[in-house]
């Protein structure tokens, strides 16, 4: 994949992806990404992205707290 902001190359890897959804902020680690060799900017393939949502819409929907962290990699199973 090319970097869509620098247009440099991208390599597999793993980043955490954080979202605030107002009454919580979920922090997912270990996300399959594309991160950029140039300027370190991540991107995700779409399945992942879906994948994402469906997580924090989940997490949301039952976090208990004001911040959860969860694993992608236990999640996306
Ligand atoms: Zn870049």
């Amino acid at each position: 994949m090319t970097c869509f902001i620098c247009k440099g190359r991208t390599r597999n890897g793993f980043s955490t992806f954080t979202t605030d959804m107002g009454n919580c902020i979920i922090i997912i680690k270990n996300v399959p990404s594309q991160i950029c060799a140039q300027c370190g900017e991540v991107s995700y393939d779409a399945g992942v992205a879906r994948r994402l949502e469906q997580i924090a819409d989940a997490v949301r929907r039952s976090a208990l707290t004001e911040i959860a962290v969860v694993n992608y990699t236990e999640r996306a199973a």
